[in-house]
């Protein structure tokens, strides 16, 4: 099911450094979100907090009304257990600039993997459902190659693939086509677009503008760790007053 993700107040520091500066951000549930911003904006570090790959130095996310993470309350910052993060990110999928597969694990068994272990869903069923989740993402019949066997554009829906087979109420991508030589990033931009609204909450980080005027509903724009533009898609990228969208996207086309 999908999930709102709503940001208070949000900050992160690295070694006293600023990275996210009191964040706001609101991500209606089912919506496809893109994140543009200059490199070290903070973009990664934001979709990473969501995640629980960070903790927060202060504010709150909360993912389907449920707080994320750390939170700030008077002076003291509250954990949660380890077990509340661990069935939180459950529900959270992330696909990475650098595909991240299991690299002595068949393609199969890298989309089967998760969900047996950590889910303890039966395996021929997780097996049975990788197998479904391949052909979804164009790639049936390479269920027993090994990932550096495949191409860059082929492991990065495997990726996606392996996300997916956790059911996830939010996906995260951060730069999914930044690693691929040009002519592979369509095939897996083509398979992000057959998810939008699906159902999933999806957060892209991505320069890729035609796309995100294409499929995203809501644009945010990032620098120097804080939201400067954010608003329906077509609105922020035609917005005459929006100087430094505009600047950035002139670098990116
Ligand atoms: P973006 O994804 O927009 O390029 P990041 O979120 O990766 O930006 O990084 C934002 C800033 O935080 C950068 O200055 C980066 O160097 C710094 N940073 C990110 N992760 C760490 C870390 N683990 N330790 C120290 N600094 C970090
Ligand atoms: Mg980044």
């Amino acid at each position: 099911m999908a999930e709102a993700i709503a940001l208070r107040n949000v900050s992160k520091r690295f070694s006293g450094v600023t990275v996210l500066d009191e964040v706001d951000l609101d991500i209606p549930a089912g919506s496809v979100t893109v994140i543009l911003g200059p490199s070290g904006s903070g973009k990664s570090t934001l979709l990473r907090c969501i995640n629980h790959l960070e903790k927060l130095d202060g504010g709150t996310i909360r993912i389907g009304g449920e707080l994320v993470g750390y939170r700030q309350k008077g002076r003291a910052l509250h954990e949660l257990g380890s077990r509340e993060v661990a069935r939180q990110r459950r529900d959270v999928g992330m696909v990475f600039q650098q595909f991240n597969l299991f690299p002595h694990r068949t393609v199969l068994q890298n989309i089967a993997d998760a969900p047996i272990r950590v889910k303890k869903a039966p395996r021929q069923q997780a097996l049975e459902k990788a197998r479904a989740l391949l052909q979804q993402v164009g790639l049936a019949g390479r269920e027993e190659e090994w990932p550096q066997n495949l191409s860059g554009g082929q492991q990065q829906r495997v990726a996606i693939a392996r996300a997916l087979a956790m059911d996830p109420g939010v996906l995260l991508f951060d730069e999914p086509t930044s690693a691929l030589d040009p002519e592979l990033v369509g095939e897996v931009l083509q398979v992000i677009k057959q998810l939008a609204h699906s159902g999933i909450t999806m957060v892209i980080v991505t320069h890729e503008i035609g796309f995100a005027r294409e499929v995203a509903d809501n644009l945010v724009f990032m620098e120097g760790g804080r939201i400067v533009a954010a608003g329906p898609t077509q609105q922020v990228l035609d917005d005459p007053n929006n100087g430094r969208v505009r600047n950035f996207i002139a670098t990116v086309l």
